[in-house]
């Protein structure tokens, strides 16, 4: 593929609707014979984890092994991730004069979800100005509208070089345990590598996509080709680079599995150089113009200081409802932000009765729909494959997409569309092929793009267990009830242990740009030990009165789209077509929970911290 074929299409447009011309009662209907006849019974437990004896899935292809010695010392900071969260968080205690830092991750470098991820065609979604943090702080100028992951994986390096962060910090480990200690007053960290560190604080900031998820198919251990996830994709066989040309497969009959954001990059790509291409689809994504571009050298020349943060929030602001003025990005994001209400949550249009609101959004998405299932018709020669590649559900049931050469794919001679639908998936594997229902497909390589356990730290999902005051367990304190924290990051019991997350905060996964999500919640946890230091207190925590307090809000301004995902073909937003009820973020959206958290650092942060310099005095 070339640069050229990448860099065609204008910007998405808004759909002009017209009601007359729309088949409301059809649509409804439509959608809901598509949901029904790909929910299955076993919801999230149909997948299994790369792990044990399918370990080699989440195996490190880029970084051998190094020895090292245990560490036992003492750091003022220890942060768990190595991602943007993370790296964000140590650049501003570094700001903050902060120079004990240790960071902790499993992966070879730097980089979190982008050291993981180095498929071929593998870019980010939302524009890069938006999406890549402290471009200014690194003074770099992202070279495309949507930056390839190595440029990303690069500029994550850039900012662990420009803070100082290599120096002290442990790749290729795993936290396997936190205790607080209660004598010392901090935190004893113990990991797969045998260290038993000690920290005064600890950030958690690790798991968001990074964990592979595969299907749990029968017959997979008795693949006798090569098989690999996406996110942790094979060049020494397939040849190539993330720009493709992955000459090795000339000679390959390739299948890969999904059809997601992944799916969508990666596809042209094993399209453009296998001998055979079969693509396994359950449900097609949204496929809207890409129009990747480079960067004007005159419009990065003229860009003045803060520019970035404007138009973060510019981004921000417009995705999630508020008051924006103009629209500087202009993409597929900000054409349609009425239609991300559904998953997004912000400020609400209360000029109209909420029947009103839903009527007009409903009917704005049929249109917008329609507008992306004629884009198939107008691209896919085979009608019958133009009719598979149709997604009929709500715009925001699944992550939509965004490509130019993806739906181009399937007019290649070498590549076939297989639906899977009617049968919950691929049916089967044996040694030489993949079964859907009675037909049989025999290939060389399986290509997993079945994505991951999303948003599932080891907080949560109890791999990294943490004992707080008197040896409880987090997980057993917070019991049935959940997440209880102030403002999502700490809780009660837990000094000095702060979690970035989309727990009891902006909601994460569903505000679109997560790393502008995480970016203010490291600059308020490092603001928050930063006013600790000040005042000379050693532990820091709330009480269970300001926990019970947040927990308590966050529940009463909840947004509850159990209707909407209700209706959406399954997939992770909707826990497999089983959504779990009220969402847990902060109701009123992340504008205005970052307008809360900074009014909280400006009127009551000094007195928090003051509170703990006289308990600790
Ligand atoms: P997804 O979970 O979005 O997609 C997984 C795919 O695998 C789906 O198409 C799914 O089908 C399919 N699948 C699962 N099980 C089976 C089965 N048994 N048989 C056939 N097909 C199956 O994972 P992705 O890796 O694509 O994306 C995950 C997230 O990563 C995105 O939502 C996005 O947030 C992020 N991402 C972001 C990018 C960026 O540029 N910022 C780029 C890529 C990913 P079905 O839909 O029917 O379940």
């Amino acid at each position: 593929m070339t640069k050229d074929e990448e860099f065609v299409g204008e910007n998405p447009t808004t759909p002009i609707v017209n009601e007359a011309e729309i088949d409301i009662a059809g649509l409804r209907a439509k959608y809901a014979a598509e949901r029904d006849r790909r929910i299955r019974d076993d919801g999230n437990s149909q997948y299994r984890r790369a792990a044990g004896e399918f370990g080699y899935y989440a195996k490190d292809p880029y970084t051998p092994w190094k020895e090292r010695e245990a560490l036992t010392d003492f750091v003022e900071v220890l942060v768990i991730g190595g991602g943007f969260g993370g790296l964000v968080s140590a650049a501003k205690l570094r700001q903050a004069g902060v120079g004990s830092i240790r960071m902790l991750d499993e992966a070879g470098d730097f980089g979190g979800t982008w050291y993981w991820n180095r498929y071929p065609g593998i870019h980010c979604d939302i524009e890069s100005y938006v999406y890549m943090p402290l471009l200014e702080e690194v003074g770099y100028v992202p070279k495309r509208r949507y930056a390839p992951g190595e440029e990303i994986r690069q500029h994550a390096m850039a900012i662990a070089r420009k803070f100082d962060l290599y120096r002290d910090t442990a790749f290729q480990t795993r936290v396997t345990s936190l205790a607080w200690d209660e004598e010392r007053n901090h935190w004893l960290v113990e990991t797969d590598r045998g260290d038993a560190m000690h920290a005064r604080h600890v950030i958690t900031s690790s798991g968001t996509l990074t964990q592979p998820k595969l299907p749990g198919i029968e017959g997979l251990e008795t693949f006798k080709g090569h098989t690999f996830h996406t996110s942790r994709w094979d060049y020494g066989y397939t040849g190539g680079s993330a720009d493709g040309a992955l000459e090795k497969l000339a000679d390959k009959r390739v299948a890969v599995i999904g059809t997601g954001a992944t799916g969508l990059q990666a596809i042209p790509h094993v399209a453009a150089s296998a001998k055979q291409t079969f693509v396994f689809q359950r449900t097609p994504s949204s496929v809207d113009v890409r129009a990747n571009r480079d960067t004007d050298p005159q419009w990065a020349a003229s860009l003045k200081p803060g520019w970035q943060k404007e138009r973060q929030d510019n981004f921000l602001r417009i995705v999630s409802g508020e008051e924006y003025g103009e629209d500087q990005i202009q993409d597929g994001w900000t054409t349609v932000p009425q239609l991300q209400r559904a998953m997004i949550t912000g400020k609400i249009d209360d000029s109209i009765s909420a029947e009103e609101r839903e009527r007009t959004e409903e009917l704005l998405d049929f249109a917008k729909m329609n507008q992306i299932r004629d884009r198939v018709d107008s691209i896919v020669e085979d009608p019958a494959t133009a009719e598979l590649l149709k997604p009929w559900y709500r715009y925001m049931c699944k992550r939509p997409g965004f490509s130019d050469t993806y739906l181009q794919s399937f007019n290649r001679p070498n590549t076939t569309l297989v639906d899977t639908a009617d049968f919950g998936g691929v049916s089967k594997v044996s040694e030489t092929s993949i079964f859907v229902g009675e037909d049989e497909y025999e290939v060389d390589c399986i290509i997993f793009a079945t994505g991951f356990e999303v948003g599932v730290s080891g907080v949560i999902s109890g791999t990294m267990p943490v004992y707080g005051r008197g040896g409880v367990q987090l997980l057993h304190a917070w019991g049935q009830a959940g997440p209880q924290t102030l403002h999502g990051f700490y809780s009660h019991g837990y000094p000095n242990l702060f979690h970035l997350s989309s727990l009891q905060t902006a909601n994460s996964a569903n505000s679109v740009n997560f790393v502008h999500i995480l970016q203010e919640q490291a600059e308020h946890v490092a603001a928050v030990i930063a006013a600790a230091r000040q005042a000379g207190a050693e532990v820091i925590e709330p009480t269970l009165e300001e926990q019970q307090a947040w927990t308590a809000s966050i529940s009463e301004l909840a947004v509850d789209n159990t209707a909407y995902l209700q209706a959406c073909t399954p997939g992770y937003y909707n826990q497999e077509g089983k959504p779990s009820g009220k969402s847990n973020a902060f109701g009123p959206g992340p504008v205005a929970f970052h307008r809360l958290l900074a009014n909280w650092r400006e009127t009551e942060l000094a007195a928090f911290a003051a509170r703990f310099a006289q308990v600790n005095a």
